[in-house]
C-alpha cells in the first residue's frame, strides 16, 4: 500500500496544493491498494472523470471572493454534491465558520444545495486495467516530480501505456526522455518484444510508437533489415512507421548514440 501520508523525502509536485482528500484506489487484477491525494491525481482528466465526474473544469474566479482559481497558490474544493462549482477551501471554510455562528446549515455558495464536506473520506474506486507496477511508476512522479532510477526499458515502456491511457502528456515526455537515455546508456535498443507491447498499447501518432522508430532506425542500422525481414512480422505497424520514417530521412545523417539529437527526433 502506497501511503502519501509516510512516503518520506518524496517532494510534492510543484507547488499544486494537493488538499486534504484522500482517495483509495485497487489497481490491476490482483487489486493492489494505493492511497493518494485526490486532488493531485485528478491532474488527470483520466482520473477526473472517475473520482470528480460533477466538478466544473477550474477556470475564472472563485466565486466568494472573486480572486482567480489557481491551484497553485491556494487550496481548491469543489460542490461535490451538487453544482460542481469550484471554490477557495479557505473562502468555503470561512463560509462554513460564518454560517455555524449564525447556527445556519452551510449551503454551497453557488447552488444553495446543502454543503458536503467529505475531505474527511477516503473512497474506494477498482480500475482492473491498470497496471500496479507502472501506477506505481505515474504515483512517484506525481509526488516526487520525477521517475523513480533505474527503471528497465519494459518497465518504461509500460508506465508510457499507462501515462497514454490516463491522458498524462508531461509525463509521456519524461518517460520516452528516460527510455532514450536508457537505450544509449546500454547502447542496445528495446527487445521487439518491448516493441509490440508499445504498439499494442498505445494508437496511431503516439509518441512512444515514434521512440521506437527513431531508436531503430538510428541505433540499429545492423540489424534494421533483419527487423523488417523477420522479427518484425507481428508488427505491420512497426515496419511501415519504420519504412515512412526511413523514406523521410533518406538525405539526413543517422544521429547515432547521441543523446540529445534523439531527444529533439523525438520530442520535437
Ligand atoms: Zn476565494
Ligand atoms: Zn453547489
Amino acid at each position: 500500500m502506497l501511503d502519501p501520508t509516510v512516503r518520506p523525502g518524496i517532494r510534492k509536485k510543484a507547488s499544486l496544493r494537493m488538499g486534504r482528500k484522500t482517495v483509495r484506489l485497487n489497481i490491476g487484477q490482483a487489486e493492489e491498494l494505493f492511497t493518494l491525494h485526490e486532488e493531485l491525481i485528478c491532474e488527470s482528466p483520466f482520473f477526473r472523470t472517475i473520482l470528480q465526474p460533477q466538478r466544473k473544469v477550474v477556470e475564472g474566479d472563485c466565486p466568494v471572493c472573486h480572486e482567480a482559481l489557481d491551484a497553485t497558490r491556494m487550496e481548491l474544493t469543489y460542490c461535490s454534491t451538487s453544482c460542481g462549482g469550484n471554490f477557495h477551501r479557505a473562502c468555503i471554510d470561512d463560509w462554513i465558520a460564518c454560517a455555524a455562528q449564525g447556527k445556519l446549515a452551510t449551503a454551497c455558495p453557488l447552488c444553495r444545495q446543502p454543503w458536503a464536506d467529505d475531505d474527511s473520506n477516503s473512497d474506494t474506486h477498482r480500475l482492473p486495467t491498470l497496471d500496479a507496477d507502472a501506477f506505481d511508476v505515474f504515483l512517484t512522479w506525481l509526488y516526487a516530480g520525477s521517475l523513480p532510477p533505474d527503471l528497465q526499458s519494459r518497465a518504461l515502456i509500460n508506465a508510457h501505456v499507462l501515462g497514454e491511457h490516463v491522458s498524462a502528456p508531461e509525463f509521456c515526455t519524461s518517460v520516452v526522455s528516460a527510455l532514450i537515455g536508457k537505450c544509449v546508456k546500454d547502447g542496445a535498443v528495446p527487445h521487439t518484444s518491448h516493441v509490440w507491447t508499445a504498439y499494442t498499447g498505445t494508437s496511431r501518432g503516439s509518441m512512444l510508437r515514434k521512440a521506437m522508430v527513431v531508436l531503430y532506425l538510428n541505433l540499429s542500422a545492423d540489424k534494421f533489415l533483419d527487423v523488417l525481414d523477420d522479427e518484425c512480422r507481428l508488427l505491420p505497424d512497426f515496419k511501415w512507421d519504420l519504412l515512412r520514417a526511413l523514406a523521410a530521412k533518406r538525405d539526413d545523417a543517422v544521429v547515432g548514440w547521441d543523446e540529445d539529437a534523439l531527444k529533439a527526433e523525438v520530442l520535437s
